[in-house]
């Protein structure tokens, strides 16, 4: 008997079904096109999206774009690459919140004849101290009795581009002593002479987010309108706008907490500020959250459908580590990707009594908890290369790699027996002899004797270069994101770059192919700078693991 458990926004569409408040579920999506998306709205998005599907209802795309100032098109096309990639499908509803704009002026002059909205002159300024504070009411606008006609005329020649920016809003009428400030005559139109991406210099007045967002929600009958904790305070006015509109079926807000991860930035004017300083690569440096950094780093959309899931949906705001995401990552990973050789950093081994020039193919499963990924061969001869750090000229104890006298298996291959080594003249190991037993060959049931340490190697001479980037937290994880004067804690050591070894086995792969490379982690081909006869991957994650679910 599976205890199933549901969220609170769950509850609450479940009970509006109940009562026959709604009887469909239909959400949206609703970003700004003005920056990247990233893993906080890949969270809304999943939800949103897996509401619709939960309750066998729809979910719309829709770019709330009323606001001309911060919005360009070239965000447009990324989000919408971004949903798809994390597999919400819009299907055909596909919307721009400036479609409305016609509408919302109907809206406006709607409330206008019902004496529920007016024209105010007073400056900007003037509004906010008109508008009281927490303890005190405010005071009502000069303006606020003017009548219908001369309303409905003034907002006219407000669209008509008869006034300079500022020099006149349009209030909604609400309540100037109300205990919420949004309710105290919020300004829904503003003047402002701006051309707008997809309305070009149609308008010059523009709505308000709180005027505007409740309308568009209702225009495409969505039921269950979720947003962010931040505008529980708005929720009054969203639902006085939905009922003096008077729409048959009005929708409702329902808010939740926004998620925050640790030591991240997502902020989109601290991110710029690092894109411009050269910090990193752009908006999709592997070291950022934004889903496009994610995917070229390797995540995968069920990696963080799995984290957004043991995220949950709560009341309240929180972090989640960042160490989470790790666990999904590697998790989802773990069966699905092939387990290949990669050495990092590489010195020589030479099986001295191996003979030159011999090769011999040794088969490796792909994965040996997934026989579904096949096998491979892989060359085995007597040069190869393996980890610096799997060789120790002095052990400590429990060190069972190589060092001399010491015998190991070579993963899919032999047990080799150091001999000897060489050292250049600043005392760095070069090159370090071995010699094979032939009878210890991987899977021929040798049983003779055992070895405490299997290492992972790449043949020489069959080897493939390629640039490894190794990424650690961008800001430093002792310190927090930022200083007190605003500046951020960059980690100094946030990428490194290695020249490694890898297997030919991977002498094709394809931007986003990933692998696990035994024993150190997993692997993307880098979409931006990996060239067929120049490869670069990122670690998307090592293998040791410090969550614990
Ligand atoms: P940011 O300033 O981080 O870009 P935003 O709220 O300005 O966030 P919008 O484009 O307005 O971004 O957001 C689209 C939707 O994504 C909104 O419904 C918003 O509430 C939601 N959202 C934004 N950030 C988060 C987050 N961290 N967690 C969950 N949902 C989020
Ligand atoms: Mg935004
Ligand atoms: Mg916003």
């Amino acid at each position: 008997n599976e205890v199933v458990s549901k969220n609170f926004i769950e509850v609450e569409i479940e009970k509006d079904l109940a009562e026959g408040v709604y009887d469909t579920v239909h959400t949206r999506f609703p970003p700004e096109p003005n920056g990247y998306l990233h893993i906080g709205h890949a969270k809304s998005i999943l939800l949103n999206y897996g509401l619709a599907q939960k309750y066998n209802g729809k979910f719309n795309m829709r770019f709330d774009d009323t606001n001309p100032t911060k919005e360009k098109v070239e965000f447009v096309d990324a989000i919408k690459k971004d949903i798809q990639w994390l597999g919400a499908d819009w299907e055909d509803r596909l919307f721009f919140a400036s479609n409305y704009f016609d509408q919302m002026y109907e809206a406006a002059v709607k409330l206008i004849k019902k004496g529920k909205a007016y024209v105010c002159d007073l400056t900007a300024e003037q509004i906010r101290e008109y508008r009281g504070t927490l303890t005190e009411p405010g005071k009502n606008s000069p303006y606020r009795d003017r009548s219908v006609e001369e309303n409905l005329e003034l907002f006219e020649n407000m669209k008509a581009g008869k006034y300079a920016d500022g020099e006149k809003v349009l209030r909604a009428k609400i309540d100037m002593a109300s205990p919420n400030m949004n309710m105290r005559d919020p300004v829904i139109y503003r003047v402002a002479h701006m051309s707008h991406h997809n309305t070009g210099d149609k308008w010059c007045i523009y709505p308000m987010y709180d005027f505007a967002h409740p309308i568009e929600d209702a225009i495409e009958g969505i039921t269950h309108s979720i947003c962010t904790l931040e505008f529980e305070d708005h929720r009054p006015l969203y639902d006085w706008v939905v009922r003096e509109l008077e729409y048959p079926h009005p929708p409702r807000q329902i808010e939740f907490a926004k998620l925050y991860l640790t030591n991240v930035v997502t902020g989109k004017r601290y991110i710029k500020r690092l894109v411009e300083d050269g910090t990193v690569d752009g908006w999709d440096d592997p070291r950022l959250v934004s889903i496009a950094a994610l995917r070229r780093r390797g995540f995968t959309p069920e990696s963080i459908k799995m984290f957004v899931d043991l995220c949950g949906v709560s009341k309240s705001n929180s972090s989640v580590d960042y160490a989470m995401l790790e666990y999904c990552i590697r998790e989802d990973l773990k069966m699905k990707r092939s387990r290949m050789m990669a050495v990092l950093d590489p010195i020589k081994l030479v099986i001295d009594n191996y003979p030159e020039g011999e090769v011999e193919y040794l088969d490796a499963a792909n994965n040996l908890e997934n026989e579904d990924l096949g096998s491979r061969q892989i060359p085995f001869c007597r040069e190869l290369y393996i980890e610096r750090d799997d060789f120790m000229e002095e052990p400590p104890k429990k060190y069972f790699r190589l060092f001399p006298g010491n015998e190991v298996r070579l993963m899919h291959a032999y047990f080799v027996k150091c001999v000897s080594f060489e050292k250049d003249e600043n005392g760095n190991v070069t090159v370090v002899h071995c010699t094979y037993d032939p009878e210890t060959k991987a899977g021929s049931g040798f049983t003779g004797r055992k070895v405490k340490g299997t290492i992972h190697w790449v043949p020489a001479t069959f080897a493939v270069d390629a640039e490894v980037r190794l990424y650690e937290n961008l800001i430093d994880e002792e310190k927090g994101v930022y200083n007190e004067d605003g500046t951020m804690n960059i980690n100094p050591n946030s990428l490194t770059v290695v020249q490694a070894k890898l297997e030919p086995a991977l002498k094709d792969v394809q931007a986003y192919d990933s692998f696990q490379f035994v024993r150190n982690g997993f692997f993307c081909v880098d979409v931006k700078d990996s060239r067929p006869d120049a490869l670069v991957f990122n670690r998307i994650v090592s293998l040791k693991s410090s969550f614990k679910l």
